[in-house]
């Protein structure tokens, strides 16, 4: 089932054929938030032998339009999970320091470290996604980035980390109600921004670009997923599978002790 979503190298898509309502996979939404539950303790006993083994490291990205669940989706999947293990990093509009460096800096500084799981909300795909749409740089600059970014996540995957990607699918009539609903709840509305609305009507060359990254980019040692998330139910339970399916090929083992502790008393 992990694989239902993975896009494989060289294969055949149009991303606006790619399903945005997971009811078409599990329409069984109390069996699934069931499953969820369970997945979440596997994960944080996962997440306790691959810190006490230290040595791997597994890096997730999301990707997402706005009000496609990045948020929602990491504050799910990994509450339950020791926060000591965990590391979120989001990715806002490059500051005046980190525009004067290459667009890889900010990010590999944030790369897990051994025992550790990375979690990217947004991230180096913001450099060849927003900045594509609004032509902040050429193309000159942004087409090379491909292949780059390919290269720096093999280097990643050489020296130990695992790399999930995920693009939170969403349809555009979708982010219209959440767009909607962060307007007429209070409490929501501090994630309204007018800004979304204007990158809304850049919705078709925003899926350009989503097609084209993972097309150049999901690869054998860093796969994209394209995850149904008009309902976040399917949603967070289709991520959690393919994040315990990769954990048990990890397969993170608590390390025999440091001293011989045999016939030791605890006076
Ligand atoms: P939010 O996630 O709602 O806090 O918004 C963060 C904003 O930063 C989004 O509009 C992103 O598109 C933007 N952003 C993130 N990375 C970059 C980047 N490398 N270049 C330009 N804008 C970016
Ligand atoms: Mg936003």
């Amino acid at each position: 089932m992990s694989d239902t979503h993975r896009i494989f190298p060289q294969s055949d898509f149009q991303v606006q054929e790619l399903p945005t309502d997971g009811k078409l996979f599990f329409p069984d939404r109390k069996q699934a938030e069931m499953e969820f539950k369970n997945g979440r303790k596997e994960l944080a006993e996962f997440q306790r032998r691959l810190y006490a083994e230290g040595k791997q490291k597994l890096l997730i990205v999301f990707q997402a339009m706005d009000a496609g669940g990045k948020d929602g989706t990491i504050r799910k999947v990994f509450s339950g999970v020791n926060p000591q293990g965990v590391v979120v990093n989001s990715f806002k509009v490059p500051s005046k320091e980190e525009l004067a460096h290459d667009f890889l800096w900010r990010i590999h500084k944030k790369a897990p470290s051994k025992g550790m799981i990375g979690v990217f909300n947004r991230s180096h795909y913001e450099d060849v996604l927003v900045v594509r749409v609004h032509d902040i740089v050429p193309e000159s600059v942004w087409r090379p980035r491909y292949e780059q970014i390919n290269q720096f996540e093999k280097l990643l995957h050489d020296t130990g980390t695992r790399v999930l990607k995920f693009f939170l699918h969403i349809s555009k009539d979708e982010q219209k109600e959440r767009f909607q609903d962060r307007l007429d709840v209070p409490e929501k509305n501090w994630k309204f921004s007018v800004d979304d609305l204007r990158k809304r009507t850049y919705w078709d060359d925003y899926m350009s670009a989503y097609q084209e990254m993972m097309e150049q980019c999901s690869t054998e040692y860093a796969p994209w997923y394209a995850i149904p998330a008009n309902q976040k139910w399917y949603r967070n339970w289709a991520i959690m599978n393919v994040i315990l399916s990769t954990l048990r090929e990890m397969d993170p083992q608590y390390p025999p002790p440091e001293d011989d502790i045999e016939g030791i008393v605890v006076e």
